[in-house]
């Protein structure tokens, strides 16, 4: 069961000593948190239908995910995602975004988020709404419920739309996410734009990345760029292109004839890499401060050789400053390079 905060941790959490910067001067406001590399679903862009979970006494424990997000936030981590694996499966993860709320209520944490695949969304929308959640991401790749199960080769599209219609209803603000798959969800577009026009939610395609190399579809069979999506799409709308950036990856377009806003992540045909201004912390406690490299700053040890704030903060500090420049994924030889062994459910998508 999970404790009360340590109220040490809350007094500490508002930035100390500057903000979190590394040597291409770019400063880190955003952490995206997995807390478990394990999920109900098997998409198979993801993870290998046999995939091997990490042993649980590998995984933070959740007084210890609080205590090193409560470090990060000290210094100066604005923004909080939480994500896996599926973080929904995670037991009692609700009790860890109430512990959050301290910090949204101090006004130190400015977002509390997360990522989801939806199937436990029902449940509970409600109590993430509570927990000062405003808007989550529901992973949905096609309307189709048999491709839908064929491509998370154990999901249900039924009690997805039902989380997130309960997600909407509990007054969260959805943004979908899809991974554009050529000869799989091509023909997903127009159906996909159609229904989160119709629903109002926002909608952001993904390239596929070469990241986990067991028992995954062939990335390159099935690598999609979006300047192709892109151009059907303008076949049929008014693209307005939208200067606002989150910081993050995603270049936006509105249609100017529905008012959707449609998302681009183009890791593969267009690097956002001089502005990145997160870093990931896996379930185990490594921070890695780029999906595409490796690299990781090993937090868990930091933390479980010492109660105090400082040395896990000075951890943090120099993993960030070793930020490299950027990731090194390419298709463009024929050959997926620049790819990672480790997936996304253990760095956290
Ligand atoms: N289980 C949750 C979900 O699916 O939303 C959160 C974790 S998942 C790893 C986060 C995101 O990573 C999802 O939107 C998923 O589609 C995306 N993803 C997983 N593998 C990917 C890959 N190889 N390339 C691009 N996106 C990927
Ligand atoms: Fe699970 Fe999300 Fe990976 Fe799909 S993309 S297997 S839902 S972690």
């Amino acid at each position: 069961m999970f404790l009360d905060p340590v109220p040490t941790q809350a007094a500490h959490a508002r930035p100390v000593c500057g903000l979190l910067s590394d040597r291409f001067a770019r400063v880190v406001r955003y952490l995206r948190v997995s807390v478990t590399d394990r999920c109900d679903f098997r998409c198979s862009y993801c993870m290998g239908e046999r995939v091997q979970f990490l042993p649980r006494k590998d995984l933070l424990s959740l007084e210890e995910l609080d205590r090193l997000c409560s470090a990060f936030i000290g210094l100066g981590v604005a923004k909080l995602r939480i994500t896996g694996g599926e973080p929904l499966v995670r037991r009692d993860i609700l009790s860890f975004f109430r512990a959050m709320t301290r910090h949204l209520e101090s006004g130190a944490l400015k977002e509390l988020t997360l990522t989801t695949n939806g199937s436990q969304l029902a449940r509970h929308a409600a109590d993430l709404a509570a927990c000062g959640v405003r808007r989550v991401n529901v992973s949905l790749d096609t309307l189709d419920p048999a491709r839908f199960a064929a491509l998370t080769r154990r999901g249900q599209l039924s009690p997805v739309l039902e989380g997130i219609a309960a997600a909407k209803c509990a007054g969260l603000r959805v943004k979908i996410n899809a991974v554009a798959l050529k000869g799989l969800t091509d023909d997903e577009l127009f159906p996909l734009v159609d229904w989160c026009t119709g629903e109002g939610h926002d909608l952001t395609f993904i390239e596929v990345m070469p990241m986990g190399d067991e028992g995954m579809m062939d990335r390159l069979d099935h690598f999609l760029p979006l300047s192709a999506l892109r151009a059907r799409l303008a076949e049929r709308f008014t693209l307005v292109p939208l200067v606002e950036t989150t910081g993050g990856p995603a270049r936006y377009v509105r249609l100017a004839e529905t008012g959707l806003k449609i998302g681009f992540i183009t890791p593969l045909t267009h690097s956002f890499c001089e502005t990145c201004n997160r870093v990931r912390l896996t379930c185990t406690g490594e921070l890695f401060p780029c999906l595409g490299q490796e690299g990781a700053t090993d937090l868990r040890s930091v933390l479980r050789a010492s109660p105090d704030l400082e040395p896990l903060q000075q951890a943090i500090r120099d993993g960030i400053a070793r930020k490299p420049r950027g990731h090194d994924f390419d298709y463009s030889r024929g050959v997926p390079t620049g790819g990672m062994a480790r997936g996304m459910n253990h760095t956290g998508g």
